[in-house]
């Protein structure tokens, strides 16, 4: 073959350079057409759309173009031109076809269209090849991109917290141990407690619940930061918003109080929605025609809604309100109650139909180094609540005074030996400081319109799921 440089589908489709031979290379979605002429669908990664191949049968021959199936993976040289089918501006006329590689229709599982989601997380080594994953793996490296942009842009530093902690504080018995003892022959001393002295680290580790406690220590040095990496929940709650492991965005902000952290919660996802729908049109286009017709709707209707900022008391009265009224709850509502994922979504798409960020929560509910308000019963949280998803971020003004800190700690029977290191940020030059956590699954979940977080990563881990 002609040694051509490569252009990319997502290139060739918007070139006008017609009569100009190209080289294309990607994964064939089909092959149809008659005796004579042959056309060739044909997918990079570059983009959604596919580019259309046309061959003439009688050149190659029938033997020749038999193998190029579905999945199949081909090199092709051939001269650009202008499209006669209507929705695509270029096609490409084959002067000569390599295959790389056959898709034995007999086993390649991607035949027809219209597999389950179900199905096609059985096989995510394949599924990134078919148009909803490729388009939400896209979606996934922009989403990425924005948040970086997004912060870097406002001054903030992109701060590395570390994977393996130590530190138990969110609450136990949520975390993956992380050891390198011997687990058929585990030392124990005489009250049947682990001895960790001689595993890896010196004492118990484990996979960290949030980059927070650390990210606090660099804002109280480098003014704004955030953190951008994977966390780990043991949790196990088989739900379709929750993951064993999943890519948490931290801000922490020195100086920033409550109202300042809301406003760049409500900035921050709008920019994020605003910058998929500059740069993701395409596919998201395609989501919304395949999975969710009102996506793109509701995107453009969080960007133009000011969010609602409303006290957890507040909300639970209308909550209370719509029991009053006849509307009906699985999980128990009363002052003090962790609200359920139901009672998110009722305050979101029932009552406001509007994201709304809910504040102030009862202390008891809430993490213990959230500063405690004068009233000695909540402490300034708060939770991003949005449709379809309930809880996207949850964040806080942080407690600065050393006193009120260590006490809420031991309130809360928190091993506050362990960070004695978080504790010195408020002996030695403490302030005012606020930050919040977003789940970048979540985040995803809303601008793909998914509804299992499981199609929104890669390589989903969660109970009992950990192929790939
Ligand atoms: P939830 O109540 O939904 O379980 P949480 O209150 O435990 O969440 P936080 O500790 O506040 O979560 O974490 C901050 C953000 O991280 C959440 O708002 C959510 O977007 C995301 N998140 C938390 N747990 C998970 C999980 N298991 N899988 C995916 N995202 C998560
Ligand atoms: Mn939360």
């Amino acid at each position: 073959m002609e040694a051509i440089k490569r252009t990319k589908i997502v290139d060739v489709l918007k070139s006008k350079a017609f009569g100009t031979t190209v080289n294309v290379k990607g994964w064939v979605r089909t092959r149809r057409g008659s005796k004579q002429v042959n056309f060739i669908a044909l997918n990079d990664g570059s983009t959604i759309h596919n580019v259309q191949i046309v061959v003439d049968v009688d050149t190659w021959g029938e033997e020749f173009l038999k193998p190029i199936t579905t999945g199949a993976c081909i090199n092709v040289n051939g001269t650009l031109v202008e499209s006669q089918g209507q929705g695509q501006d270029a096609e490409i006329q084959a002067k000569e076809i390599q295959i790389y590689g056959t898709a034995d229709p007999a086993t390649y599982p991607l035949q027809k269209k219209g597999h389950s989601f179900e199905f096609l997380r059985e096989i995510a080594h394949l599924r990134p090849r078919t148009n909803t994953f490729g388009a939400i793996f896209r979606i996934r490296h922009h989403m990425a991109i924005a948040i970086h942009t997004f912060f870097h842009d406002r001054g903030f530093f992109y701060f590395h917290t570390p994977v393996i902690t130590a530190s138990d504080c969110e609450g136990a018995g949520q975390m993956f141990q992380v050891t390198t003892m011997n687990l058929y022959d585990l030392k124990k001393d005489e009250k049947g407690s682990i001895d960790y002295t001689n595993d890896f680290f010196g004492k118990q580790a484990s996979l960290t619940v949030s980059g927070q406690l650390e990210g606090e220590l660099a804002a109280m040095a480098l003014g704004a930061i955030y953190t951008f990496g994977p966390t780990f929940r043991a949790e196990n709650s088989n739900t379709p918003r929750h993951l064993a492991e999943f890519w948490m965005v931290e801000p922490e902000v020195a100086f920033n109080e409550i109202a300042e952290n809301m406003q760049l919660a409500e900035d921050f996802i709008k920019y994020c929605i605003q910058w998929a729908l500059n740069n993701c049109l395409d596919d998201i286009r395609f989501l919304n025609n395949m999975i969710d017709k009102e996506l793109i709707e509701r995107l453009n209707f969080v960007l133009k809604q000011d969010f609602i900022r409303l006290s957890y008391t507040e909300g639970i009265k209308i909550l209370e309100e719509a029991v009053a009224n006849g509307h009906t709850f699985e999980f128990p509502l009363f002052w003090g109650a962790d609200l359920a994922s139901e009672h998110e979504r009722y305050l979101v798409e029932n009552h406001f139909k509007c994201p709304v960020i809910l504040t102030d929560y009862p202390k008891e509910i809430k993490s213990f180094y959230m500063k405690q308000n004068d009233d000695g019963k909540t402490v300034r949280a708060m939770d991003v609540l949005f449709p379809k998803i309930g809880e996207i971020i949850g964040g806080s003004q942080r407690e600065e005074d050393y006193d009120k800190l260590s006490a809420h700690a031991k309130e809360m029977g928190v091993p506050t030996k362990d960070i004695w290191w978080y504790l010195d940020t408020r002996r030695f030059g403490t302030a005012p400081h606020a930050g919040f956590g977003l789940g970048f699954e979540r985040l995803l979940l809303f601008v793909t319109g998914m509804t299992n977080i499981r199609d929104v990563i890669p390589f989903p881990r969660t109970p009992n799921n950990c192929e790939f």
